[in-house]
């Protein structure tokens, strides 16, 4: 172990990172922090009921549950999330005098989160540094004169985070559409944009096709861009039954994470005890960005294996009936050259030919992704690419086969189902009109970077954010922040107190709403919501705590009253009755989204249903009607010399923007969070020490400096010329431009960086 000084007043450590995930280390992290935040009898009362049928849905990620539930079906940062939610800390109005708006930007985004959960509505008004206690009437009546106020709909931004369940995010939808603007940038820009636009393209549906039972059941599992092992614990444990069903895992990432290589089941007392289980079979550590140049040469291999044995290898009557394009794709990939590949992958062509054998070898393939590949400028391209690979044997449409986009949000995908995009298509649209008597604008809204571009140009001059935490999810954090500076007004519905709430418009408020884990009673009786995981699962949450105050309100109950007040002479739909009872909503939604039909009775079943994929009947519902092979360039991600691409990360102790300490134990951090892991050989290039301390300065053709100064070098081994960093405090190097083709995702996986000798003191 080694020490140099850390930020957070202790000293940073390093130790050498972890080679296996969970265990009873997992069980000890969960339990230590959850009795930190509450007592032991809520901490049982809140973990008992976490993904259990008629529980609450764990609000950590969209990794869906099994049918047979274990009593303690959650992982440890599950566990952590949700009592995060679930603890007795409260902010009040008086915390409120105590600080100012200013004083508390200046805090940590742990700190701010550590201060417990909002407990009434409060703003802040023009001139004032300080949030003073707003009654619910006057709040919304605020919000709702600015919104009449504006000269166009358009002027007006509604953004989600993947938080909200399904009844409330079709309110939002519907409340925006009515008032007159498609603005309904959501947190799903931000991540797997990239998938839903390739997969929409190819396959003519943006979501995953397979199954938990599907992943149990391959024969091989490509894990690519993604570290289960911190992101979607649970995901461990379905790899480890299919390592136990004969399966096989490829794990391809820059960064060998402790979760692609061993695991040990706390579920059970192998786990707990023995070695665990073996994840990856093989591990790819490739260069940032490599991905698709690595699937091209996979495709390549496959067509050159079926020449060699006609017949054998490539599904032609698969091929024949259901895609189009195969020609034009084999002839483009019998282009790439093998210096490309091995340049773009930093991988020996040994390696990928032993991979290659293992998909010769394998009848039923699936591959998993995730930020690894979606937040990339090739992003669109690489999933493109996959789907090639899928295709060519028809790994489609067939059990323990398929596509796999891992959501990070525990209901981004919901959301997404509900409405919540700048670019629902017409049938949607359509659809809403016949329901609800209004004609929704036809012209297509902003995404998150269209949003901040919006503020910054003076275009966009009112935020409504419901859950998430804008400003530290988001790129180019310095342009954001001065981007929700020009608005008229801001607004947050929240459960915690986050850095969004103190980068304020003239006016601003603070909406504290419930949290998935409290009790929801409305004047109907008590109400659950819904939601929708990864795997299209669609099943009920149900909050068993009383709520943290008396005064907070149900999301849903919020933007009804905020649309009564809004759409006051549009009084056609009935926002009071959807209040009352949720289940006068999800009877709107089965008359307008595809899949739910009859929803209320079939989402009472234990575990709900699944929304049905066509791709899973060979049916693809493109322009053409099947399945599109592509074309894509192989893209080669390079660094000017002496520069290094970055990819920003999150530590094991964090929840999206939230950090819940300085340690990231499974890479061995402890202590500190602006550390830059970079390879030792490229520090002896660059001539810069471990342990140094230096500024991350990234490089964009705009010329403007975009500095994170204050970073401590951990050697690591990173793949040669990349480097690593958390967000969200190294978002303010990603440029708001830099951006995925097609999707519009930031890129901030592939950030060009420079490392500079610290300039100043901490940050
Ligand atoms: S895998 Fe994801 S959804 Fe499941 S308990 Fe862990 S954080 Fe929660």
């Amino acid at each position: 172990m080694s020490t140099v000084e850390g930020q957070d007043g202790e000293q940073l450590s390093i130790t050498p990172p972890k080679t296996w995930a969970a265990g009873l280390p997992g069980v000890a992290h969960a339990l230590e922090y959850s009795l930190g935040q509450t007592s032991i009898r809520r901490t049982a009362l809140t973990l008992l009921n976490v993904n259990q049928a008629e529980g609450i849905d764990c609000p950590g990620c969209a990794w869906p549950e099994p049918g047979r539930r274990h009593k303690n079906e959650y992982c440890e940062n599950g566990a952590k999330h949700v009592t995060d939610e679930a603890t007795t800390r409260r902010v009040t109005a008086d915390f409120f005098r105590q600080y100012s708006v200013s004083e508390l930007g200046g805090k940590s985004d742990q700190w701010l989160n550590q201060q417990g959960r909002l407990t009434e509505p409060m703003v802040k008004r023009p001139g004032s540094d300080h949030y003073e206690p707003i009654g619910w009437h006057e709040a919304l009546g605020l919000l709702a004169d600015e919104l009449r106020g504006l000269d166009d709909p358009d002027e007006a931004l509604f953004y989600t985070s993947g938080r909200l369940g399904n009844e409330a995010a079709f309110l939002l939808q519907l409340f925006a559409r009515a008032y007159g603007t498609n603005n309904l940038p959501d947190c799903s820009n931000m991540c797997h944009e990239s998938s839903g636009f390739a997969l929409l393209e190819t396959l003519g549906t943006g979501k995953g096709s397979v199954s938990l039972d599907d992943i149990h059941d391959a024969d091989l599992v490509f894990v690519v861009g993604q570290n289960p092992g911190t992101n979607h614990p649970r995901m461990l444990s379905a790899l480890e039954q299919t390592k136990r069903s004969g399966g096989q895992v490829i794990a391809v990432n820059p960064l060998p994470e402790a979760g692609l290589m061993r695991f040990k089941n706390p579920q059970k007392a192998r786990g707990l005890i023995g070695r665990g289980t073996q994840i990856a079979d093989e591990f790819l550590q490739i260069r940032p960005g490599g991905d698709l140049a690595l699937f091209q040469a996979l495709n390549l291999l496959l067509l050159q294996a079926e020449d060699e044995r006609p017949g054998t290898v490539v599904d032609h009557a698969f091929i024949e009936a259901h895609t189009t394009g195969f020609d034009a794709f084999a002839a483009h990939v019998r282009g790439v050259a093998w210096t490309d590949v091995l340049a773009a992958t930093g991988l020996t062509r040994d390696e990928i030919e032993r991979v290659h054998a293992r998909v010769l070898a394998s009848e039923k393939i699936i591959v998993c992704w995730a930020m690894g590949l979606t937040q990339h400028k090739h992003g669109v391209a690489t999933i493109r690419e996959i789907v090639n690979f899928l295709l060519l044997r028809g790994n489609l449409g067939r059990p323990g086969a398929g596509v796999c986009p891992v959501r990070g949000h525990s209901n981004v995908q919901g959301d997404r189902t509900m409405g919540i995009w700048e670019r629902m298509p017409q049938s949607f649209l359509d659809a809403l009109e016949r329901e609800f008597g209004f004609t929704p604008p036809a012209e297509h809204g902003l995404d998150t970077v269209g949003a901040i571009q919006a503020m910054l140009d003076g275009r966009a001059k009112v935020f409504l954010g419901v859950g998430g935490n804008f400003v530290r999810a988001t790129p180019d954090s310095t342009a954001t922040e001065r981007a929700m500076r020009t608005c008229r007004l801001t607004a947050h519905i929240s459960t915690k107190l986050n850095r969004s709430h103190t980068v304020c418009g003239q006016t601003a408020l603070i909406l504290p709403t419930l949290g998935r884990s409290d009790r929801d009673l409305q004047a109907g009786g008590e109400q659950f919501v819904t939601v929708e995981d990864s795997m299209s699962q669609v099943h009920t949450s149900r909050g068993r705590l009383h709520p943290a105050s008396d005064s907070l309100l149900s999301e849903v109950a919020i933007i009804s009253r905020l649309a009564r007040l809004t759409l006051a002479d549009q009084p056609d739909i009935p926002w009071e009755t959807f209040e009352a009872d949720y289940g006068t909503i999800r009877d709107r939604i089965a008359r307008v989204v595809p899949g739910f039909e009859d929803f209320n009775t079939r989402v009472a079943s234990p575990g709900g249903f699944r929304l049905p994929n066509p791709v899973n009947r060979r049916v693809f519902p493109t322009p053409g009607g099947k399945a599109v092979f592509t074309r894509n360039a192989l893209t080669m991600l390079q660094a000017p010399k002496g520069h290094l691409i970055l990819q920003t990360l999150r530590s094991h102790d964090q929840w999206n923007t939230i950090p819940y300490s300085g340690n990231d134990r499974y890479r061995g951090i402890h202590h500190g969070r602006r550390v830059v892991l970079v390879n030792p050989a490229d520090l002896a290039e660059l001539g810069i020490a471990d342990r140094s301390q230096v500024d991350l300065v990234s490089v964009w053709h705009d010329g403007v400096e975009r500095r994170a100064p204050s970073f401590a070098v951990v050697s690591y081994p990173t793949t040669p010329g990349s480097a690593a960093a958390y967000y969200p405090e190294t978002n303010v190097l990603v440029p708001l431009d830099s951006v995925a083709d097609h999707s519009n995702t930031p890129t901030s996986k592939a950030i060009v960086i420079r490392l500079e000798a610290a300039t100043s003191g901490e940050e």
